[in-house]
């Protein structure tokens, strides 16, 4: 493979890692788990993880859009079940044998209806609303439906799916309430109906959150989903960085945007090609390092669009033409990083953008 241009960053995402997450994952399930490579795969390519994934076995993904869905399937080939969680109207999937989560009782009449008239019942998932208040039928429309479940002719549920609100918080006491609410309604709804159940995160709540499809995103992408405790999956993504220049200023100089960092002594500045606009979020100005050699460079003055610069006045070696790691390694991973900007490491991931050559490790 060829290099990257001159100037570029490079994201390194490891399919083996990722493939490793899924079959820890699938081993404490009991069952082979979904991939959720919604959002190009959480930031790092929908196409090359789902092929690792299914190449290791994974048969069913999830996407948010029918975009993304439209898009995996010519990626993907026929075979493997590709459904979209914000659902679409019937045939507009164009035959690409798409499944969509229906997430109101107007969808459950839309798909039932075109699946009664040319009596060719619609593969579909169904989403009950246990406690999200977002997609997926609310109380009012899953007592309509258990109450007349004629509604659902025309319609082969392939699953019944709910999501949980807080699985990242194992003591908040909506994950019980959740589960008792899923169980009550999938039986009086959708009996004999297989269920999809637990996030990454929910993985880890215990029996009561197992199901027969488990949906994990970020966990297979390396975001902890125990953030209580230690991280338990393989890390996958790194960024590294060209640094463009570096050069030295004196007591009273100032680095960047708003003149952010103000010099008190001789220090070296290193500017290195990437910004905001790839995802290196603004919110980061004056709290974040990158690594050089495994050590810890400090991030001076604000983060641009497309630079940012770092102190690399402890650092000799720093020169034109080395390359910081700005995401990966101890201490810096999208967790890591998210904790120093107040969000989580899914933003991160998610907002790595395409700027980035992409280089990938390992899968098929
Ligand atoms: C994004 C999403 C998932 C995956 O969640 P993670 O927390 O990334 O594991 C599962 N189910 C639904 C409905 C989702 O929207």
């Amino acid at each position: 493979m060829s290099g990257p241009a001159a100037g570029q960053g490079v994201l390194t995402v490891d399919l083996d890692a990722i493939v490793a997450n899924w079959r820890d994952l699938s081993a404490r399930h009991g069952a082979p788990c979904a991939g959720v490579v919604k959002a190009d795969g959480y930031g790092l390519g929908a196409a090359p993880v789902a092929r690792a994934l299914l190449a290791a076995g994974c048969r069913t993904f999830f996407v948010a859009h029918l975009t993304e869905g439209l898009a995996l399937r010519a990626a993907l080939g026929a075979g493997p079940a590709i459904i979209v969680l914000n659902g679409f109207p019937p045939g507009a999937d164009e035959a690409a044998g798409l499944w969509p989560v229906l997430n109101s009782l107007g969808d459950v009449e839309a798909h039932a209806a075109a699946g009664r008239a040319d009596g060719q019942a619609r593969p579909a998932l169904l989403h009950l609303d246990t406690g999200m208040s977002r997609l997926g039928l609310d109380a009012a429309e899953q007592a309509a439906l258990a109450e007349d479940r004629g509604r659902l002719a025309g319609l082969d549920l392939r699953f019944v799916m709910t999501h949980l609100a807080c699985a990242d918080e194992p003591a908040h006491p909506l994950n019980a309430l959740q589960a008792q609410r899923f169980t009550a309604a999938a039986a009086a709804i959708a009996p004999g109906v297989p269920r999809s159940f637990a996030n990454s995160s929910g993985l880890f709540l215990g029996k009561d959150f197992r199901s027969d499809l488990a949906r994990p995103g970020c966990a297979l992408y390396g975001i902890n989903p125990t953030p209580a405790a230690a991280n338990p999956m393989r890390q996958v993504a790194t960024v590294e960085v060209p640094v463009l220049q570096v050069r030295e200023i004196g007591a009273g100089d100032t680095v960047g945007y708003g003149a952010g960092y103000t010099a008190t002594r001789n220090v070296r500045v290193a500017t290195v090609a990437a910004g905001y606009a790839d995802g290196y979020l603004r919110s980061l100005s004056g709290r974040s390092l990158a690594l050089f050699q495994d050590r810890a460079v400090p991030l001076m003055g604000r983060v641009s669009m497309d630079l940012t610069t770092f102190d690399a006045s402890d650092f000799p070696d720093l020169q034109p033409g080395c390359r910081l790691m700005l995401v990966g390694g101890a201490g810096n991973t999208p967790d890591d990083i998210a904790a120093r900007c107040g969000t989580i490491g899914y933003e991160v991931l998610t907002s790595l953008g395409s700027r980035y050559q992409r280089h990938y490790l390992g899968g098929v």
